[in-house]
């Protein structure tokens, strides 16, 4: 339980600490992953005044929490009360699916689980899921018409499946900047269609274009994921020896 008291701690170490953390801290997890360090974070951004946000989103003094690729750990999350956001693959669920090349695209090497369609009507009805592509394509080698073909294909299948809160917002697969095709871009702006990257230390552009997340990593520190989710990375340096 992270009291009062450690924000407090924070600004004897830097007097402007609150200054730093009033952007959107969007955070997501895609492999397995420890949920006490997520009810941690919650109850750490809270006592520094941020509001939870159901969906990842630019807005100020806010946070929240989303996961990628086609996520399993879930159930873990039943005590959690909120909306969580899910940006899920769905070639899986295809009778010509080829399991060795998606395992592949999403850097897993053996032994993945898939989250069976069941499952994922219950998780659809429960929380958010955002699009994240049929398939993991990186989209700087891909060409328009097959992302745009991806995309619909996986429109239609929420759709068929009758998953009721898609939301509209788009993970870009590997989530960085300079894999983004231009012309797909465009594509979703025209469907109002959100898009979300994946960039440590990229959260501070809270007014730009793109929503921004940062992957927490559970083998490191506490502190040390908020070093590199942080803009200002000197800012933390002094606090990495102090263990919550
Ligand atoms: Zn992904």
């Amino acid at each position: 339980m992270i009291r009062r008291g450690y924000f407090n701690y924070l600004l004897t170490l830097e007097p402007n600490f609150d200054k730093f953390l009033v952007q959107a801290n969007n955070i997501y997890w895609h492999s397995e992953f420890q949920p006490e360090i997520m009810y941690k974070l919650y109850t750490f951004f809270l006592d520094i005044g941020l509001r939870y946000s159901e969906i990842p989103t630019n807005e100020s003094k806010t946070f929240s929490f989303s996961f990628d690729d086609n996520y399993m750990s879930w159930k873990g999350l039943s005590n959690f009360d909120h909306k969580l956001t899910f940006y899920l693959n769905t070639c899986q669920y295809n009778v010509n699916f080829d399991e060795t090349a998606y395992v592949r695209s999403i850097g897993h090497v053996s032994d993945y689980k898939f989250l069976p369609l069941k499952d994922l009507c219950d998780l659809g009805s429960r929380h958010n899921i955002g699009f994240h592509g049929t398939k993991h394509h990186k989209h700087s080698r891909t060409d328009r018409s097959i992302l745009v073909n991806d995309f619909e294909t996986q429109e239609l299948f929420f759709r068929k499946i009758g998953i009721c809160n898609v939301v509209n917002q788009y993970a870009i697969n590997y989530g960085m900047r300079r894999f983004l095709n231009p012309y797909f871009v465009k594509y979703l702006r025209q469907k109002n269609i959100n898009i979300v990257l994946a960039e440590p230390g990229m959260l501070k552009y809270t007014n730009s274009q793109f929503i921004n997340r940062y992957n927490w990593v559970d083998s490191i520190s506490f502190e040390n994921n908020l070093k590199l989710m942080t803009f200002n990375k000197h800012f933390y340096l002094p606090i990495t020896p102090y263990r919550l």
